[in-house]
């Protein structure tokens, strides 16, 4: 038998996101990663144009958030939450409530982004419960929102694109409204509005919480939307007894212009959802913020508690790294760097709005989206990006970038006009 290679080892035994073991898609390997720069393990050089998926704002590698790691390190990587806490919790949690929506006051730390998103849906229902309305179950959400890969998670994400028709009738039924149609920019319409007030006036009484992605909808198709949706949405949620739920994991810390996407609308949410970028992209940790008024009904009702506490709750490692991350991010002048980001985006990506297999460009803050007319092949796209010194990773019709903040003008530059190029010889291949 001979050995295996490592790559061959990966591609025979390890699973990666959303692929397949059968006809598994190829992967570089990496050997390190510094700033905006991902070295592969032959040599070749990438800039980054996808921050690990919205996590690694600042880049990779930085000294800061090293740093920290190594100063928790000296003094514990792990201890459990229950009955025992720490510095590093309590500040970033002094740290998060400083920035946060005003009325957020109480915090729970969980271990990813799709279960701070379960730790939101629970609370809202037990939020219900406690006030003798057990039949406020369910949730309503728009279409083409991403909220995660766990089951209720799984629930609220798009029943088409999302993985409803896999899963059959496993998931929970949700109510579905259509997804904001007018753009951030464009000229609002109560239209847009319209079936979400049809849903909740029919249906609010089996109703707990209305979940969605502010401003943002990423991994269910990198769409923006009019900030007037969320002002709607929530006079809609006041006037029905429905909590509202924005989930800011992608879009927190920076990447839309604003802190967080709240911001561009004004409207506070009764729970919020934060990761990703939360950590700098160092480990895994997330955060559901509520009112106290939300928090204080929960510990009124019959458990008396809220019932949710993973075994790696607060984790003082990546608690250590989220708070450096977030200073490290506020003691810079970031709203100039978004902004120059931003120019860069739309000056170099509006010249593929020409082409004729380009359906969109758009740009928001320190995103920017190509969406095509036809689903790209990924494997192919994926090489030809490699080979020219840039890492993204295209999914369906969308070609989109959101690098870390610490790229420097002349590596965007560089990244977008590789991009533009592909894209430019790129053949109409239907899917
Ligand atoms: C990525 C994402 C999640 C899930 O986070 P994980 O850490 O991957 O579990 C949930 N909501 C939104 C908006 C996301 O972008």
């Amino acid at each position: 038998m001979t050995e295996l290679t490592d790559l061959e080892f990966d591609l025979a035994h390890i699973w990666h996101p959303y692929t397949s073991m059968t006809q598994p898609l190829p992967t570089f390997k990496v050997k390190q990663a510094s700033g905006a720069m991902i070295e592969l393990e032959d040599g070749r050089q990438l800039i980054d144009g996808m921050s690990s998926w919205w996590c690694a704002i600042h880049g990779y590698n930085h000294p800061e958030l090293n740093q920290a790691v190594q100063d928790q390190l000296q003094k514990m990587s792990h201890i459990m939450f229950g009955g025992l806490t720490h510095d590093p919790a309590i500040e970033l949690g002094k740290l998060l409530l400083k920035i946060t929506p005003p009325s957020l006051d109480k915090i729970f730390y969980a271990d990813s982004g799709s279960v701070a998103v379960e730790v939101a849906l629970k609370m809202a229902v037990q939020f219900w419960t406690a006030q003798g309305q057990s039949q406020k179950t369910n949730f309503v959400t728009p279409r083409s929102g991403y909220h995660g890969d766990t089951w209720n998670a799984m629930s609220v994400c798009d029943p088409v694109t999302g993985m409803h028709q896999i899963f059959g009738s496993s998931l929970p039924n949700r109510f579905f409204v259509a997804a904001p149609q007018i753009g951030f920019d464009d000229e609002w319409n109560q239209a847009d509005i319209a079936e979400l007030e049809q849903v909740l006036k029919l249906h609010h009484s089996t109703i707990a919480a209305l979940i969605l992605e502010p401003i943002v909808q990423g991994a269910g198709g990198m769409r923006f939307y009019h900030p007037e949706y969320l002002r709607q949405a929530k006079l809609l949620c006041e006037q029905y007894d429905v909590l509202l739920i924005f989930d800011e994991i992608a879009t927190g810390f920076g990447r839309t212009g604003k802190l967080f996407a709240w911001e561009w609308a004004g409207v506070e949410p009764d729970i919020m959802c934060i990761g990703k970028g939360l950590t700098g992209g160092y480990m895994t940790l997330s955060a559901t913020l509520t009112s106290k008024h939300v928090a204080e009904t929960i510990s009124r009702g019959e458990a008396g508690v809220f019932m949710h506490g993973p075994t790696f709750m607060a984790n003082p490692l990546a608690c250590a790294v989220a708070l450096k991350s977030t200073e490290v991010l506020l003691a810079q002048d970031w709203q100039a760097n978004i902004q120059r980001i931003e120019k860069q985006l739309q000056h170099h990506l509006q010249a593929l709005s020409a082409l004729d297999y380009v359906k969109d460009v758009r740009v928001l803050g320190a995103i920017g989206v190509v969406e095509l007319n036809f689903n790209v092949d990924m494997k192919t796209l994926q090489q030809q990006f490699v080979q020219r010194g840039i890492w993204i990773r295209p999914f369906g019709k969308l070609v989109y970038v959101m690098p870390p903040y610490v790229i420097s003008e002349q590596q965007l530059n560089t990244l977008l006009e590789q991009l533009v190029s592909v894209v430019e010889q790129m053949q109409e291949v239907s899917a």
